[in-house]
């Protein structure tokens, strides 16, 4: 079938399910995992990665916004839906009115969401952040018995879980796996003294991708999965790489809109940052930085038409950007070009992508704009496509 698409990226939903299945296996049954799929499930699309996750064994859903919640929940998600980000107080309503499990830090949100609760005449669960060494959101780890005291003093709300974040569980060094593993003990430090203290907190967190692949010892009683989630390896290019086999969910297409040989000397694009020095074959791809698609790779990134690779020249646009294809003489006008994924034995990565630019893998996706239409597929057929105009959710 011809898509009616100029640029669209397309979903591999049995690629996110195959992820989910590699990550539940190596957690075991004991452990919960949790899919995260904040900021639109970074670029994939929330409500349907959240749909296949569940279905492939992922036991929650954990977003960083309330509203990020309130999408999965009006799209008819059931299971619980954990929220990872600060939550102001005037966010209580929701979060108890959606039945969310935010995050708490501060007295203003505890406060806010009890009452809350007692209107809603709810139970709510509570996770308590605490910051053992990311320097993020949290308390310290020396405040958590007094402020689970605060907590537990407010009628309707329940401490369900404490948690942390590391901030290094993907670099190499021996120094950065010490790191992990001080920010580690700080979290069991204050497991014990909560316990003493006479608390019953039945689920404890800490791991996200890295550290769920990496350190098994860590994973207590769920773990917080996104990159991998994605089918993106936490640790590419490092001797961890593969441990966990997982599949990139996610490809990126356009066509070829104008190609035409442009003589010696012809500037590309603003600021002529690029003179042809001999006749050269130029053709346009229509994505840009009003994409999501950054304008950082100018005069670095590639693409791939008829399963080679085309360099970009010149400067990447807001809506397109050049590809010199002198040495691919039979590529023509709306051939498709593949920005992400793969084209006959060639194939670029998010990761590829991430490194020309200086940048880490989640950005490169999850900065996709509204404008690119998702298609979904599953089984090896299209389940369905979501786009800005109603014309794009054509199935
Ligand atoms: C984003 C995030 C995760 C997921 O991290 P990945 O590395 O993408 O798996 C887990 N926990 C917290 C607190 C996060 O902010």
């Amino acid at each position: 079938m011809e898509l009616p698409f100029l640029s669209w990226a397309e979903i591999d939903l049995d690629a996110t399910a195959a992820n989910v299945r590699a990550l539940k296996n190596h957690v075991g049954p004991g452990v919960l995992l949790g899919a995260v799929v904040k900021a639109n499930a970074y670029g994939h699309g929330a409500v349907e990665v959240s749909e296949v996750a569940l279905e492939s064994g992922a036991d929650w859903i954990i977003v960083n916004r309330s509203i990020e919640g309130v999408e999965l929940r009006r799209a008819g998600i059931t299971a619980p839906v954990f929220v990872l980000g600060h939550t102001m107080p005037v966010e209580a309503d929701r979060m108890v009115g959606y039945d969310l499990r935010p995050t708490v830090m501060n007295l203003a949100q505890i406060e806010s969401l009890s009452q809350a609760a007692e209107k809603h005449g709810k139970t709510v669960h509570v996770h308590i952040k605490i910051d053992t060494g990311l320097g993020r959101l949290g308390v310290f780890p020396a405040e958590a018995v007094e402020f689970a005291r605060a907590v537990s003093r407010l009628p309707r709300l329940v401490i369900e879980g404490v948690y942390s974040h590391p901030s290094v569980a993907d670099e190499p060094s021996a120094d950065d796996v010490a790191y992990t593993w001080m920010q580690f003990e700080r979290l069991m430090h204050v497991r014990d003294e909560l316990k003493k203290a006479g608390f019953e907190i039945p689920i404890w967190h800490f791991c996200n991708s890295a550290a769920t692949i990496r350190f098994p010892e860590m994973h207590l009683s769920l773990v917080r999965c996104g990159t991998s989630l994605h089918g993106f390896d936490p640790f590419i290019g490092q001797e961890l790489a593969g441990a966990i086999a997982l599949r990139p969910a996610l490809t990126l297409k356009s066509h070829l809109v104008r190609v035409a040989t442009h003589p010696t000397g012809s500037a590309v694009s603003y600021g002529r940052t690029y003179v042809t020095v001999a006749p050269t074959r130029i053709a346009v791809v229509p994505v840009g930085y009003g994409d999501g698609y950054r304008r950082a790779l100018s005069n670095k990134g590639y693409v791939l038409v008829r399963g080679k690779r085309a360099p970009i020249i010149g400067r990447v646009c807001m809506d397109q950007f050049m590809v010199d294809v002198t040495h691919i003489p039979e590529a023509a006008l709306y051939d498709e070009a593949v920005l992400i994924g793969s084209q006959g034995d060639q194939r670029i990565i998010s990761e590829d992508i991430a490194n020309l630019v200086g940048t880490h893998v989640n950005e490169v996706t999850s900065i996709l704009a509204p404008r690119i239409p998702r298609l979904y597929l599953k089984g090896g057929r299209i389940l369905k496509s979501k786009g800005l105009a109603e014309e794009d959710s054509f199935i």
